[in-house]
């Protein structure tokens, strides 16, 4: 069964099974290449933070790949579609595209649903640069953009120990795992069970 893709209107979005909370898991990968005038790789963004990098992302928008695994996180813990399905990478309107705008639009998608975000915690794998310097500048970036407080977002940084992909500096990676909370009122009244 295909999920029909969410209308880009305010108004509420029900789930048939508006559970009191729902558990999302998002991840994404992007290669690196290095930055050459004639190469097509793009600059290094994580979490809406510009690294300082020799190598860049490969990707049809500006392939943040935390953000990609955030919108998907959130997505899945909706049963709605991905991040693929709602903005396709062979879309010319989303060929370089900020990826805050797929984050803004899914967290728009989490309120309509009749959800809160009640915590998030990611892991971005690269091997360099260290994610730590900039940790707390994508905790905020993350945190404005899903409308909540920064405490309740958390990133973890990795490296990959140097083997495959990842540890050759040829990818990033990351993971997420989100989790939801149905609003104690709002737009579920149509399919919300009565609270005993
Ligand atoms: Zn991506």
């Amino acid at each position: 069964m295909t999920h029909p893709l969410p209308d880009p209107s305010d108004k509420p979005l029900p789930l048939a099974h508006p559970a009191p909370v729902r558990i999302g898991h998002g991840y994404d990968l992007h290669r690196l290449e290095p930055r050459t005038p004639a190469g097509e790789a793009k600059p290094l963004i994580v979490g809406g933070v510009l690294l300082d990098s020799p190598v860049g992302l490969v990707a049809h928008s500006d392939g943040d790949v935390l953000y990609h695994a955030t919108v998907d996180a959130l997505m899945g813990a909706l049963a709605l579609p991905d991040i693929g399905q709602m903005f396709p990478d062979n879309a010319a309107s989303n060929k370089g595209r900020n990826s805050e705008e797929f984050l803004t639009h899914a967290a728009a998608i989490v309120r309509r649903a009749g959800y809160t975000l009640a915590n998030l915690d990611a892991t971005v794998i690269l091997e360099r640069p260290r994610l730590s310097p900039v940790k707390d500048q994508v905790r905020a970036n993350l945190a404005r953009c899903l409308g909540v407080d920064i405490s309740t977002v958390n990133v973890k940084g990795k490296s990959h120990e140097k083997v495959d992909a990842v540890g050759e500096g040829r990818a990033i990676e990351a993971y997420v795992v989100v989790l939801l909370e149905r609003h104690m009122s709002g737009s579920q009244s149509s399919s919300a069970q009565p609270r005993k």
